[in-house]
């Protein structure tokens, strides 16, 4: 359990936001754990129960696609099931009270936007498991991932494209796969152009997603970093928050209200 967040951090932190002209919130896994998706690294996150299916693996061999379709298979209802949290629902208020930019998200669970934050305001790094992708450029059709469950659901191990039979996969990037360059390019320069950049739940060790707090901090932002357990990045940002996500946004938004109600 971690120790609730310094009352006087979460102060600083909304005057900052309160001065601030662009606010952008970068977030990953850590921000969902308290929706009960577990993250990558900590205890009991997913490392320790799947390894990664690299992308050249999947792409070249049928058996490799068979074990990341069965894998997505019992994943994906709990993951269509979660439901935005506290950490969530505070973002989307610095939204509605004109404080934020853009939300730079790691995460593929489209909880930003189930909370209510415009697609527009969100940059999905990573894209997303809501949907299915035919990897044939020449189709490139898409599905929503519900409708590829039925498909699995029904004995399928290894759903095909129909309008191809070419090869389908989750919407998000997996190891090994190229980023989306618009997003990632998008994402960089909303970093540098930003004067407070606050990490929500991050262990900041992906790249080149975790090059946006760098570029923001070279850029002059204030780099903020709340995450439960301390980052490779702590050492350069400006203030450091290791609390949970859910409670310390809420006191967050709590202590920015009467500013801006
Ligand atoms: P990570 O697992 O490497 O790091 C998560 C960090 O969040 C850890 O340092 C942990 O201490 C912290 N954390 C966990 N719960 C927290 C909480 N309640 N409050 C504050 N901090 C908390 O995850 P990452 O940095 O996002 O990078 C890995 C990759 O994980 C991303 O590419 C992302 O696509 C993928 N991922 C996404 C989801 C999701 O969409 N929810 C889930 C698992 C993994």
């Amino acid at each position: 359990m971690n120790p609730p967040a310094d009352p006087a951090a979460v102060a600083t932190l909304a005057e900052w936001i309160s001065a601030a002209e662009r606010l952008v919130v970068f977030t990953g896994a850590g921000i969902s754990t308290e929706s009960g998706i577990p993250d990558f690294r900590s205890p009991g996150g997913i490392w320790e129960k799947y390894q990664p299916i690299m992308f050249g693996d999947f792409m070249a061999s049928a058996e490799s696609r068979a074990a990341y379709w069965a894998r997505s298979k019992a994943t994906y209802p709990h993951l269509a099931a979660a439901r935005p949290n506290p950490a969530h629902e505070a973002v989307v208020q610095l939204h509605r009270w004109g404080k934020l930019d853009v939300c730079i998200t790691q995460n593929i669970d489209r909880l930003h936007q189930r909370a209510g934050l415009p697609e527009e305001c969100v940059i999905e790094l990573h894209g997303n498991a809501m949907f299915v992708h035919c990897l044939n450029p020449a189709c490139g059709a898409r599905y929503t991932r519900a409708d590829v469950q039925q498909v699995l659901d029904s004995g399928t191990p290894v759903p095909m494209c129909d309008a191809c039979g070419g090869i389908l996969k989750s919407a998000t990037v997996s190891f090994g796969q190229p980023m989306p360059e618009r997003e990632t390019a998008e994402a960089l320069e909303r970093s540098r152009r930003c004067d407070v950049f606050l990490v929500i739940g991050s262990s900041l060790v992906v790249y080149p997603a975790a090059h946006c707090p760098t570029v923001a901090k070279q850029a002059g932002a204030r780099v903020v970093i709340l995450n439960r357990e301390p980052t490779e990045h702590d050492s350069y940002a400006d203030l450091t928050l290791h609390a949970t996500a859910g409670p310390t946004m809420q006191a967050l938004v709590d202590l920015l209200r009467p500013d801006v109600d």
